[in-house]
């Protein structure tokens, strides 16, 4: 729970990854990075996974950081990935626990299948490859191949592997059914949490799509979207801006930090967010 007042000139950093998800660094490390980087209020907000809460709490506590507890959950929705982050929830909800396992139980199997597609294009070895990055055995990610795939040489970095492997439609993409937008929502505010869409701008939805997906969201008790992320251009600040206070939704920022090596921004270093924006972190500060 938040002891700091509300000040609009405070360093809030609401999204990066460890070891318990597709980041590099453990828990203690990425707040120890945030820390030194500048960030007052922060959160870690592993992909589908709260197993780092504990670690990443009690490291922010000894460093005087503000915490909040987070994760970003997979959502399919009209058969596209969509990542819904959660902030300041009970991470022992059972219903969060036990929705968090469903959603994480096929990645396995996905990750055999993407391994068996990248064989098939010349790439073998895949699997065995991706589990040299894997801090948690149940959270096997695209992250993970990618890292991989750098490794041996077939691509410059992990962005080119993704535009060439990974992405939807790629040789080594594996369709796959994650949480519903409804469960995902639900599991989120059932745990207390603030239900928020993450960077929106790397969505391939049209217009129409998108009108959907936000009343949707709304109407299931979303209530903010992140404006201010390093999966956004700077021009998508301020698309996103609008679209945050066309719909009533509040804004959040967050680097998408997982390594210091991997293109995305370090923690805390984005611009704040613009002064007719509602921050997200309002609803639990006072
Ligand atoms: P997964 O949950 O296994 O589908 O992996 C998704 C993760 O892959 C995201 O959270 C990002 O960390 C990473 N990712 C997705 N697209 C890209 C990209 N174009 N460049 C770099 N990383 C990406
Ligand atoms: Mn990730
Ligand atoms: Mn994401
Ligand atoms: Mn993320």
């Amino acid at each position: 729970m938040s002891s700091l007042v509300f000040s609009p000139e405070l360093n809030v950093d609401l999204h990066c990854h460890s070891t318990v998800s597709d980041g590099v660094l453990v828990p203690a490390a990425v707040a120890q990075r945030a820390h030194a980087q500048g960030v007052d209020v922060w959160a870690l907000t592993d992909h589908d996974e709260v197993s780092g809460i504990v670690a990443a709490r009690e490291a922010a506590t000894d460093l005087g950081m503000d915490y909040v507890t987070g994760l970003e959950i997979s959502v399919t929705w009209a058969n596209k990935t969509i990542h819904i982050v959660g902030l300041n929830i009970d991470e022992t909800n059972p219903d969060l626990m036990a929705g968090l396992v469903k959603t994480r139980s096929g990645r396995q199997r996905r990750a055999e299948d993407m391994a068996a597609d990248l064989a098939r294009v010349g790439i073998p070895n895949c699997y065995a490859g991706a589990l040299k990055y894997v801090g948690n055995p149940d959270l096997i990610s695209r992250s993970h191949f990618a890292r991989y795939l750098v490794e041996i040489g077939v691509c410059e970095d992990v962005s080119a592997v993704f535009k060439k492997y990974l992405a939807d439609g790629k040789p080594g993409f594996v369709p796959h059914r994650w949480a519903t937008l409804t469960e995902a929502v639900g599991w989120i505010r059932g745990a207390g949490g603030v239900a928020v869409v993450a960077h929106p701008g790397r969505y391939d939805l049209t217009p129409l799509a998108f009108d959907a997906f936000f009343n949707q969201f709304k109407n299931l008790g979303g209530k903010a979207i992140e404006v201010v992320t390093g999966s956004h251009t700077v021009d998508q600040y301020d698309e996103y801006a609008k679209i945050a206070n066309h719909y009533g939704f509040m804004a959040s920022r967050g680097s998408d930090f997982h390594a210091p090596d991997e293109n995305l921004p370090d923690l805390g270093q984005l611009p704040v967010l613009a002064k007719d924006l509602t921050p997200v972190w309002r609803s639990w500060m006072k």
